[in-house]
């Protein structure tokens, strides 16, 4: 599948729920109103919409959400599309919260899944209560052992929070240097209203590095997992260290991703609107030409990049869409 700006879309990005346990205040509203379960698409019919992305090309899927781990049965899908690794797929991977991570880092592992991305915003308790609402940090931590017990690849995902979690960077550095982590550092996305002013929450990472460079020797380097992070090598540690700036950096030009939703809407852009309906084609007919055709018309749709922007005198978000129904 090659987009009308030449890039090949290699890479499917599924949101297998749009329900979470956490309620991160830079995600999330609390009271959110989540889908009535009647609207998901079965295990089965994700499964079938991943399997003609593999056919036409997709060579990476990772899961995500809301939460993916408590998706009821998830570990049926998960089994599922790691049985098709080295037929079409090279890499199945799972962005989650760690919630759930101890219970299922094992069968994760059996299943195929080699490295995921752990979402973690700050090693301190009572802080990252505040920061989830409903979260408890030791069964996060306990989970991300368990993973590196069972032997996956552990990248650590931390959102950077203006007055929230900024003085805890070097810390998380020290954390993954110790246990072989690497760290991503993101940039708030103006996503979705969560009852929290984005203005107050965004710290842009470039001024995050020139103070983190005061304490760490942060080498620029070329290592890519082709997705929009620019990564440093850090001496100290021997361990990566990651920045995804879209509102310093625009990261458009490479994107080779599509994202879908539990309810089979494909978007083709994170930072978009538009979008593709693949329920009504995939529950059509059996076969997948109309699917097919679906996906066809999508891709010729993808956009060139996306418009955030965090501005001081607009107060609403950029996108009325949440981040957890697109999948981050
Ligand atoms: N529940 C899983 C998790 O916590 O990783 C997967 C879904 S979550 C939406 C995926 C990632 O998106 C998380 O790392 C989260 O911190 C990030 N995220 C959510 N809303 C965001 C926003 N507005 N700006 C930047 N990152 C965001």
């Amino acid at each position: 599948m090659i987009d009308p700006f030449g890039r090949a879309i290699t890479y499917l990005r599924v949101s297998v729920t749009d329900r979470c346990d956490f309620r991160c205040t830079y995600c999330m509203a609390e009271d959110m109103a989540f889908l009535p379960k009647s609207d998901l698409l079965s295990l089965e019919e994700l499964d079938r919409l991943c399997a003609a992305f593999i056919r036409r090309g997709v060579t990476k899927l990772r899961l995500t959400g809301g939460e993916p781990l408590v998706r009821r049965n998830v570990m049926w899908l998960i089994n599922n599309l790691g049985a098709r690794l080295g037929d079409g797929l090279e890499e199945l991977t799972l962005t989650t919260n760690g919630s759930q991570l101890a219970k299922h880092a094992e069968n994760l592992a059996r299943a195929g899944i080699r490295r995921i991305n752990v979402s973690l915003d700050t090693l301190d308790p009572e802080n990252f209560t505040a920061i989830t609402r409903w979260g408890k940090l030791a069964p996060v931590l306990e989970g991300i052992f368990a993973a590196k017990q069972a032997g996956l690849a552990i990248k650590i995902n931390t959102v950077a929070l203006k007055n929230i979690n900024g003085h805890e960077f070097s810390r998380l550095i020290e954390f993954c240097g110790q246990h072989g982590f690497d760290l991503c550092l993101i940039e708030t996305m103006p996503l979705g209203e969560t009852g929290t002013d984005r203005n107050e929450q965004y710290l842009p990472l470039s001024e995050v590095r020139a103070r983190l460079a005061a304490d760490w020797t942060l080498t620029p380097s070329t290592y890519t997992t082709g997705g929009p992070a620019r990564y440093f090598h850090i001496a100290e540690t021997g361990q990566r260290l990651g920045l995804i700036t879209p509102l310093t950096h625009n990261f458009c030009e490479g994107c080779n991703r599509v994202r879908l939703t539990c309810t089979g809407t494909l978007y083709m852009c994170l930072g978009q609107d538009d979008s593709a309906d693949l329920r009504t084609p995939l529950r059509a007919t059996e076969d997948d030409s109309a699917l097919d055709l679906a996906i066809t018309n999508a891709i010729a749709r993808k956009p060139k990049g996306h418009d955030f922007v965090i501005s001081r005198t607009q107060k609403r978000p950029a996108l009325a869409r949440h981040m957890s129904v697109t999948g981050g």
